[in-house]
């Protein structure tokens, strides 16, 4: 019999966004402005748990649902109780809050001992559903690490569920398509991407809901090792509104300047729309500065500002060196600084001159992603501003490269910039454990102790980073967009690492760095950083880790992998691609194809195909055509996106695009705030108009 946890939290609802919830000089989200709903996905999870209660032909299996939050996140329990759920548990005390993801796995894993204990009398066939992110972190961690924790399996990105052979068979998202898998054993964490088949409350159900008594547990009751802000190997350095999109967001009205929008790009010099935002990265370790107290990589601009007025005044005092500085010079410094710093924050300042050695040793690395012998291009563009930060800090970059037969991507790796190659080669990471992979990557961390290790944040490794961090207790950042090396002078802390991300659904960046860890570990969107010209002429070193995995570290059967297959070219000067928005498969032929012909006779350009994960889905075209996270990244002259929303997941794949234009029936189509050119309107109606314009 199957016991089922569900994991639910109450996030803010970023859909209610009004403009008073933003904080007017700082541009930043008030969060107790918005109301509070329960997180998307977790109503898929608990939905999702409920069928496979179903399925398991087992009416006796219970489902409990436990949320870690304030005492109001009893509202989402009770919007549980109110559906399928049978017992709700609540995890609050103010001292778990404030934490990260690891402080908040940690918790939630002794609170599922707990229950397991007291609630389901120590049986250990029990699945601990989750959403697969919770849309105000967005990090997707929190699951992975609540199963390291527990030591169980983790099957994450899963889609549908089957009861066969007495055990469960989940499909779920993987790079190029989809794969079947089962837990090798129970209990497992089972992240849900996607049900679409929601559960609604009853009249009944909604009074039952409200008469149960809700179980209340407080950190001392459940035991935590790591909890709160002190239990945090993270910390929020700055909150800041996103900038504007790059893309000029400009709508057009009618066919033919469409047609002649797309003429005109086509030949536009790419040159002119985006600069290499890497190119400011330009960090020099304190003792190689020409002056003592030239401290202009803070990791804030109030700090760089305080730092300034210091610097100016100790210029203009004609001090050379930090013991020059008495009362009398302190005091000089107050007077000029007016409101800006008084003497504690002086003091701490003067403390942080001292300190110049860096806070982190080691190498830079990056854990290579590769499929089918090839390295994945988001390890590529990874390399290359890891290339940067390691030049910073006048050390090695080195590339963790774990599988079966890997020896012959190194030189590829080498050419793309990196100094040290570290292979795991072992027959079980032949294809992709993450028991195995995470046992494999946090041993070879754990004997060379990079400083910084950055994994691509591809759905593997979304999986694989924060199990490892979590074995070796270090801070990780998700999907960061940006990664710089700075200094906090005053804490004593040089040349950290700032990770900055999307966080709120991107209605807000945060700046993150890492605290109480050996290295800091962040997984960084693909298709935002740049990878370097290959110099096949570059030397490295090949350093082999041998450890010892048998088939007990296995924690998963692979069913069944379905990838794309055929051929095409994404090489090509225009990608039009059809979304669910083309509705069927012969739409998405007359009307895509149409387009692609006309474009390739008018324009005289290579043209191909291209298709959202829906559509694909939908069976419109074949996955190798799928751009996206899991399919293609592409970065045409030119892509067309025709009945496509603009999920996260479908523009990371299209964000080196030249132009991107996009046709859309929804005015609000979130498409529209990360293009270049947008024509509101039916695309049955608006491709004929187009393919006769052109
Ligand atoms: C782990 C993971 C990985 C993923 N990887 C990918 C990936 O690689 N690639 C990818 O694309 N997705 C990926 N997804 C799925 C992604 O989240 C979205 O679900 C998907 O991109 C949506 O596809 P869509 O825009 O075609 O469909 P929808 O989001 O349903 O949008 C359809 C759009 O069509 C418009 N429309 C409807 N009718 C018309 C009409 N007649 N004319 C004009 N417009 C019309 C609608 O207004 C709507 O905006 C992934 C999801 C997960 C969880």
């Amino acid at each position: 019999m199957a016991d089922f946890i569900v994991l639910v939290k109450q996030v803010p609802d970023v859909k209610q966004i009004t403009d008073n919830a933003f904080d007017p000089e700082t541009g930043t989200l008030i969060r107790t402005r918005l109301p509070s709903v329960i997180n998307e996905l977790d109503t898929h999870a608990l939905a999702f748990a409920n069928y496979m209660k179903q399925v398991s032909g087992d009416r006796q299996g219970k489902i409990i649902v436990l949320t870690m939050g304030p005492p109001m996140a009893e509202d989402v329990l009770r919007y549980c109780l109110g559906r399928c759920a049978d017992i709700a548990v609540l995890l609050t005390d103010k001292a778990l809050g404030g934490a990260d993801t690891f402080a908040t796995a940690n918790p939630l894993a002794f609170a599922v001992r707990k229950i397991v204990k007291q609630i389901l009398n120590s049986a250990g066939d029990y699945y601990i559903v989750t959403g697969m992110q919770s849309l105000d972190g967005d990090t997707a961690q929190v699951p992975a690490q609540i199963a390291e924790e527990l030591s169980i399996p983790c099957i994450a990105y899963v889609t549908d569920a089957e009861f066969k052979n007495d055990r469960f068979e989940f499909t779920r998202i993987i790079s190029g398509g989809n794969q079947l898998v089962a837990a090798k054993s129970a209990p497992a964490v089972v992240t849900v991407a996607k049900y679409e088949y929601p559960i609604f409350a009853s009249f009944a159900q909604a009074r039952r809901a409200n008469a149960l008594k809700i179980i209340q547990w407080s950190g001392d009751d459940i035991n935590a090792q790591h909890i709160g802000v002190a239990g945090s190997k993270t910390r929020v350095i700055r909150v800041f509104p996103p900038g504007k999109s790059k893309r000029s967001c400009q709508q057009i009205y009618d066919v033919k300047n469409l047609a002649r929008t797309l003429a005109q790009s086509l030949k536009a010099d790419s040159q002119q729309h985006r600069k290499d935002k890497q190119a400011a990265d330009s960090y020099v370790l304190p003792k190689k500065r020409k002056i003592f107290y030239d401290r202009s990589f803070e990791a804030t601009d109030s700090e760089n500002e305080d730092f300034k007025i210091l610097a100016d005044k100790l210029k203009q005092l004609g001090i050379q060196r930090i013991e020059q500085i008495d009362e009398y010079t302190k005091k000089q410094i107050l007077d000029t600084a007016g409101e800006h710093f008084h003497k504690n924050a002086l003091e701490d300042m003067l403390t942080g001159l001292k300190s110049t050695d860096s806070s982190y040793v080691g190498e830079v690395w990056v854990v290579a992603e590769h499929h089918d012998g090839k390295i994945h291009p988001a390890t590529f563009e990874l390399i290359g501003k890891a290339r940067r930060l390691t030049d910073s800090l006048e050390t090695n970059l080195g590339v963790c490269l774990p599988g079966d037969n890997v020896l012959s991507m190194a030189d590829d790796l080498i050419a793309a910039g990196a100094d040290s190659i570290y292979v795991i080669a072992d027959k079980l990471l032949a294809a992709f454990d993450p028991a195995v992979f995470r046992k494999a990557v946090a041993d070879c961390i754990k004997k060379y102790q990079p400083q910084i290790v950055l994994f691509a944040a591809t759905p593997q490794a979304r999986l694989l980073a924060p199990m490892v961090s979590y074995r070796l207790h270090c801070g990780l950042t998700a999907d960061c967009t940006g990664l710089d090396i700075r200094d906090s002078s005053r804490k004593g802390q040089i040349g950290i690492l700032l990770q900055t991300r999307p966080a709120l659904g991107g209605n807000v960046m945060a700046t993150i760095c890492t605290k109480d860890s050996k290295s800091q570990m962040a997984t960084a969107r693909p298709g935002v950083m740049k990878r370097l010209t290959p110099d096949p002429s570059r030397r490295g070193k090949i350093i082999e880790h041998r450890l010892d995995l048998s088939a007990d570290d296995i924690s998963l059967e692979i069913i069944k992998t379905e990838l794309g297959t055929g051929r095409v070219d994404f090489a090509a000067d225009i990608i039009v691609s059809g979304g669910k928005g083309m509705q069927n498969r012969d739409n998405y032929e007359r009307l895509v194809g149409s387009l692609c012909e006309t474009l390739a006779e008018k324009l005289k350009a290579k043209i191909e195909r291209g298709a959202s994960r829906a559509a694909v889905e939908r069976g419109f075209i074949d996955r190798i055509h799928q751009v996206g996270q899991t399919g293609t990244s592409v970065g045409p002259k030119i892509y067309i996106a025709l009945g496509i929303s603009g999920a996260i997941q479908h523009m990371i794949g299209v964000a080196n695009s030249k132009t991107i234009i996009a046709v859309n029936s929804d005015p609000d189509a979130p498409i529209f705030k990360n293009c270049d050119y947008y024509f509101v309107g039916n695309v049955e109606d608006i491709i004929p108009k187009l393919v006769r314009n052109l």
